[in-house]
């Protein structure tokens, strides 16, 4: 967790948003989910919902992935910006997405059971074959 202030934008511009607080570590989630959505493993911090405030977001669109959760994404650029659990008060955040430096730092592998064949984990990060109570 670091205290930080960021400002985000998608690959056209068309969402863009800042945020501050604190920003968790960033997670490689590994699930089949993630990797459908960002053609491969996704790269999330997490931020409280009240943190976050959006500068454009005309494009933003969501997709309910589960019945748990809905993705957002650019319906322009096609980007996969957001992963939020449904009646939480968090919203993960594609890393990516962050303007740099951004100061963030990836902290561990989850739901490494989805991976797919064609990469190796990183062998420094812990791994997790679900989320991980951390
Ligand atoms: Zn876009």
């Amino acid at each position: 967790m670091k205290k930080l202030s960021l400002k985000a934008k998608c690959l056209c511009g068309n969402v863009s948003f800042k945020t501050k607080g604190y920003h968790r570590d960033v997670q490689n989630c590994h699930c089949v989910q993630c990797i459908k959505t960002h053609g491969n493993y996704a790269a999330y911090t997490k931020v409280e919902e009240n943190d976050l405030k959006f500068l454009a977001k005309k494009s933003l669109r969501w997709f309910k992935s589960s019945k748990r959760a809905k993705r957002g994404f650019c319906s322009n650029c096609g980007a996969s910006i957001f992963f939020k659990v449904l009646g939480t008060k968090q919203i993960c955040i594609s890393a990516g997405i962050f303007n740099k430096p951004t100061k963030l730092k990836t902290s561990i592998d989850i739901f490494t059971k989805g991976k797919s064949d064609y990469y190796k984990l990183n062998n420094n990060l812990p791994k997790f074959s679900k989320y991980p109570k951390i």
